[in-house]
């Protein structure tokens, strides 16, 4: 099943639940413009690179679009759908007022030199700049994508349209990005685990963690549950896995990564086969990484009583019924990774304000904004008597739909 397949499927379940008809449905679910451009550039070599970008925009109706740009090998037409959708969605579960996009590059940035990074991000935003803008659509930093790429996005932005540093989120701090904005998608995790827990009486502290993915989002998350107290026993990469059955040593681990830039090595661990790591027998299981690693074929091999997913679409729609049916809770990608994009909210506002907000204010607020949506959910998966991603999925679609409703059709 593709991934706009399994996005769709999600869309709905939880659509026949609020009682959209197929009209609404059709109308919720077409992305109102898919763009594809041609981004050609010379190469340190001499010779020429030609890659393909795509920037899909979603849906309108609750504001401005909103979602990352992925530099990744995987990066299709198909996949980049599916994820704008998940923006739409996840935008309106935790009620900010956007959008949903996502665009993404086909290439593999870790064969790219700086220079030929920039020139292929300058590229991109050619062919897309006429589409974008602080009042259209918004990108940010995704998979492959950091604030580095975000500036160079602003200062090409700029060359059109004049300087506006709301056009992206996620920048340096120097060029009005937000303070707390870089450790947010892992805080937004941490946040949304603690009101999990919550409801069960338990704490952060309280259990054993196996991590999928150590780049910004997983090593976050892994850097903030153990100061939390959680017990981190497994992280791996692209490139391996490492455990320490009493608990890595995260704030040692990130530091040797900053350096070394793979897990596997680093000294004070076991090594074991990366796909492992997601049958490992802990309480929590974290995918940060690729969508459809969770899919028929290994979801009756999961341990974990819990997965949170950090990564989007890390569980396909086939896994999802399994793991459900066997009582294992999961805290779906909309609600848990909510927290990038909550503080991406918060750093266009600092920059249409001209002002910029103390850490602990964004913190606060990114805190109070995943508490408010949680209660949200909960309450949409009683009234509804369903699982927590159908309730985060009916929350969204009647916000979208209610709004798409009062805008009428022009
Ligand atoms: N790429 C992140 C996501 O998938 C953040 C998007 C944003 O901040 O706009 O949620």
């Amino acid at each position: 099943m593709s991934a706009t397949e399994a996005t769709y499927r999600n869309f709905r379940r939880a659509s026949r639940l609020v009682g959209l008809g197929n009209r609404e449905e059709l109308q919720l679910i077409t992305p109102k413009r898919e763009i594809k451009v041609e981004c050609t550039i010379e190469l340190d070599t001499g010779t020429i690179g030609t890659y393909v970008g795509f920037r899909v925009q979603h849906d309108d109706a609750r504001g401005p679009m909103k979602g990352g740009i992925r530099y990744h090998p995987a990066v299709d037409p198909d996949e980049v759908n599916a994820l704008a959708s998940l923006m739409t969605w996840k935008t309106a579960v935790v009620d900010l007022p956007y959008g949903g996009a996502k665009g993404g590059v086909n290439c593999d940035p870790r064969q790219l030199t700086g220079g030929e990074t920039q020139r292929l991000t300058r590229a991109f935003v050619e062919g897309i700049h006429d589409l974008i803008g602080p009042d259209r659509d918004i990108p940010a930093p995704d998979m492959g994508t950091d604030a580095r790429i975000m500036a160079w996005i602003v200062d090409e932005y700029a060359k059109f349209h004049g300087y506006s540093p709301g056009v992206v989120t996620g920048k340096p701090i120097e060029l009005g990005g937000s303070l707390g904005r870089e450790a947010a998608t892992g805080r937004g995790v941490l946040l949304a685990m603690e009101n999990l827990f919550a409801e069960e009486g338990k704490e952060v502290k309280d259990f054993t963690y196996a991590i999928q993915g150590f780049g910004n989002v997983g090593s976050w998350a892994a850097r903030l549950i153990a100061e939390s107290g959680g017990t981190v026993v497994a992280v791996s990469d692209s490139r391996g896995a490492i455990r320490n059955p009493d608990g890595l040593d995260i704030a040692a681990l990130c530091e040797f990564v900053a350096r070394e830039r793979a897990v596997s090595s680093y000294p004070d661990a076991d090594n074991f086969p990366a796909d492992d790591l997601l049958y490992l027998d802990v309480d929590v299981l974290i995918p940060a990484a690729l969508g459809g690693v969770l899919t028929r074929h290994n979801a009756g091999d999961v341990r974990a009583r819990y997965i949170i997913e950090a990564a989007n679409h890390p569980v396909t729609p086939e896994a999802d019924e399994m793991l459900g049916e066997r009582g294992i809770v999961i805290l779906p990608d909309i609600y848990a990774n909510a927290g990038g994009v909550t503080v991406s909210y918060m750093e266009w506002v600092q920059n249409i304000q001209h002002y910029r907000w103390e850490e602990e204010r964004v913190n606060g607020e990114l805190r109070k904004t995943m508490k408010k949506a949680f209660i949200d959910l909960k309450e949409s998966a009683t009234s509804h008597g369903c699982d927590l991603r159908t309730a985060a999925f009916a929350l969204a679609i009647s916000r979208v739909a209610r709004a798409t409703a009062l805008r009428g059709i022009g």
